[in-house]
């Protein structure tokens, strides 16, 4: 097999005519072997994976095609340089089924994990662009997996309250009931549609934040404005628990977020802290700064975080043993630590002085006369 420089003096006149796709597999775990098992390990390990993905890849490609992998790396790379049988464009159904194919090979073989993805290789010039044609295809695969996944997963939710208000519906309209059945029929059906609402509220903001996620970074945001925004919108429903609000937000902070990242945060945790705090308890929100990092913290004097669920409860669509008696998707914390990663900060559970839980986001710092990278 070709090394990627050898293969881009090939594709590269070619890609230069036509844009072609590039596709790339992984072994994820390969670096991790070779680092635990030693050179003789990872070297039968790769040989063997060499052999399922030539396997793999002449039943799947054409004469014409190219593919490429560097002695020891953990990728391989596909240039489908060849015109399709039809002679059209390949599509991103046809890259797709031939990536699916060669990871079914290799981890059959391997026992092992193989990540996908592909992308369109560009005029591009030299092995170097060849090789970051690979990191953002396997780049792409990434995103391309965890939607499906959280599509796949919010698909699957809806279809339990979509099913019990089908089955009200189709009750009442048989007739004979009740007035007073058929109110509680009605109002089960209502709530129930209310909890699909927020679960796609959820989806779509989620799926947003992700396919943002590059500008949010060049961002910035006055954390005390925000602060006193979310408050105003959070009210309500603190009052209609008799839950008094607080802030101790130290000075004024700005932190690289956009203005709408960093009310989802604030939104997201303090909603919680209502949610879950004690019935006529307190909520507080403050922040600690030092030379590089704000750190927020919002604090309740509700039941807190058993130990054991503080990793497991910032998944997408986990909800805590705690959470059975209120209205939620496991959606919002997954956003915050969305939200907070790509912004290159993190976030984090503990206790909280008032008795019950602390969550901390700790967000890169902007200087109020920093420029914001464009
Ligand atoms: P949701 O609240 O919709 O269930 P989240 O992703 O916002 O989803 O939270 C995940 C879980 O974390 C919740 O189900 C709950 O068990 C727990 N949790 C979040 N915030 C708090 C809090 N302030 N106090 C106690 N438990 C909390």
């Amino acid at each position: 097999m070709l090394g990627v420089a050898d293969v881009w003096q090939r594709a590269g006149s070619a890609a230069c005519v036509r844009p072609l796709p590039l596709l790339a597999v992984r072994l994820p775990e390969f670096e991790r072997i070779a680092w635990r098992s030693g050179r003789r390990v990872a070297l039968a390990l790769e040989r063997q994976t060499s052999a399922a993905f030539e396997e793999a890849v002449d039943a799947s490609l054409r004469a014409g095609d190219l593919i490429a992998h560097d002695p020891g790396s953990d990728a391989y790379a596909i240039v489908m340089a060849a015109p399709s049988r039809e002679a059209r464009a390949h599509s991103p159904v046809d890259c797709r089924a031939v990536l699916e194919r060669i990871a079914a090979r290799i981890s059959q073989a391997t026992n092992l994990r193989v990540e996908t993805g592909w992308t369109i290789l560009q005029a591009c010039d030299g092995a170097a662009a060849l090789r970051d044609g690979v990191r953002l295809a396997l780049e792409r695969g990434a995103r391309e997996r965890e939607r499906y996944e959280f599509f796949a997963a919010i698909g699957h939710e809806l279809r339990t309250p979509l099913s019990s208000i089908r089955g009200y519906l189709e009750t009442l309209l048989d007739g004979g009931l009740e007035p007073r059945t058929s109110r509680r029929f009605l109002q089960t059906s209502l709530k129930e549609a209310q909890r699909m609402e927020r679960m796609l509220e959820g989806m779509f903001e989620f799926s947003l934040l992700d396919l943002s996620a590059q500008t949010m970074v060049a961002s910035r945001s006055d954390l005390r404005e925000r602060v006193c925004a979310a408050f105003d919108a959070i009210r309500p429903a603190a009052r209609e628990r008799g839950i008094a609000l607080l802030e101790s937000v130290v000075a004024p902070a700005h932190v690289a977020l956009d203005d709408d990242a960093c009310m989802h945060v604030l939104l997201n945790l303090l909603d919680n802290a209502v949610k879950y705090g004690r019935e006529g308890g307190t909520v507080c929100v403050s922040a600690a700064a030092d030379a590089r990092y704000v750190t927020l913290a919002v604090d309740d004097d509700g039941p807190g975080i058993a130990a054991h669920e503080r990793e497991s409860i910032f998944g997408l669509r986990v909800r805590g043993a705690g959470a059975a008696q209120r209205p939620g998707t496991g959606i919002g914390l997954a956003i915050v630590k969305l939200i907070a990663e790509r912004a290159g900060g993190e976030v984090r559970v503990k206790d909280a002085p008032l008795g019950g839980a602390r969550f901390e986001v700790a967000l890169p710092r902007r200087a109020e006369s920093e420029a914001v990278p464009a």
